[in-house]
């Protein structure tokens, strides 16, 4: 059986921004956006009290935000992929978290 990997890979379109800017890609509502989402990610082990933990956060160039961290159950790598940017007027936003990012 395949190993699984311990390690995220990081594509060439992803940007890693901080909590500041992971708050801005939410808006008002990030707190409860985020618990929900460290919440409700997949992973093999299926355990109702996985949460994501230890995650960085990216941007994709689609303004997507994706978490990329661990398990808290299996501790194995997982990933919850945010799709933001259906999010009207994302654009703008994420066009200054990608400037605070280059500052
Ligand atoms: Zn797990």
């Amino acid at each position: 059986m395949a190993k699984k990997r311990t390690e995220h890979i990081i594509q060439k379109d992803e940007v890693e921004i901080g909590l500041f800017q992971l708050r801005l890609m939410f808006g008002d509502s990030w707190e409860e956006d985020i618990h929900l989402f460290t919440h409700s990610f997949f992973c093999d082990c299926g355990d109702e009290n996985r949460e994501l933990v230890n995650y960085k956060s990216y941007i994709s160039s689609l303004n997507d935000v994706i978490l990329k961290g661990w398990c808290s159950s299996c501790k194995t790598i997982a990933i919850k992929y945010i799709e933001t940017g259906e999010r009207a007027g994302i654009e703008k936003v994420s066009d200054r978290v990608r400037k605070l990012n280059k500052s």
